[in-house]
């Protein structure tokens, strides 16, 4: 197993893991909306556990935008939403569009198979009601990928409560990160949407579990089932 950890920006650390058998290449994000923080400690966790691939390339980025994260906000101060800058613009004065350049840069080189961005959201789910989204996994693109349905189909038959059932939600928002990926790349591309409502020691194991199953599905770790 190879480990290295690069730098997309000093305080933007990522960390590649490749397994010693070849495989699909997975790419997972948090922290892009900085008052989200279960999935931010949630990578920061498997990290910490020792997580990585039984086959294939994993690719982890605990926190895309730092001074969001620092400000427990969406947004850095005085900053744009970083998930709506997306393909980003290398030469623009704001920040985050630098910024969204820089991750568009990782994922036409690293041509990803899945990029999964982890959220989180106050607004239940409703499929009458939109835009809502905990708990769901969003996907912007019709057929649904067939990933999403099995990994629900996992997380509800592991749900502790009936209020932490989650749905599939089919959302695509133009300028997001997800969006411009799938259409840059031609990966799967999804965002993870925990409702912040439940405490965030679940929140974070709901992450985890998610990402797990995720990586599992796709072949990069293998299933402990
Ligand atoms: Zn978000």
């Amino acid at each position: 197993m190879q480990t290295e950890v690069r730098f997309i920006e000093p305080t933007i650390p990522l960390h590649i893991f490749d397994a010693e058998r070849a495989g699909p290449t997975a790419l997972i994000q948090a922290g892009i909306h900085g008052d989200e923080i279960a999935g931010v400690h949630a990578l920061e966790e498997l990290l910490e556990e020792g997580v990585y691939p039984d086959q294939g390339r994993l690719l982890i980025v605990p926190i895309m935008n730092p001074g969001a994260y620092r400000a427990r906000e969406r947004k850095a101060v005085g900053g744009l939403d970083l998930n709506r800058s997306f393909p980003g613009n290398a030469q623009s004065e704001h920040r985050e569009q630098r910024l969204a350049r820089k991750f568009m840069d990782l994922v036409e080189q690293e041509k990803p198979d899945l990029m999964a961005t982890l959220h989180e959201s106050w607004k239940r789910f409703h499929a009458d009601l939109q835009p809502s989204f905990a708990q769901t996994i969003v996907y912007g693109v019709q057929p649904m990928p067939e990933i999403v349905g099995r990994v629900i189909d996992r997380m509800n038959e592991t749900k502790q409560l009936d209020y932490e059932t989650w749905s599939p939600h089919h959302y695509p928002v133009p300028t997001s990160s997800t969006e411009v990926i799938v259409d840059r790349v031609g990966c799967t591309g999804l965002c993870i949407e925990t409702w912040m409502g439940f405490d965030l020691r679940r929140r974070i194991d709901m992450q985890k579990q998610i990402v797990r199953y995720l990586l599992e599905d796709l072949g990069v770790l293998n299933s402990k089932v």
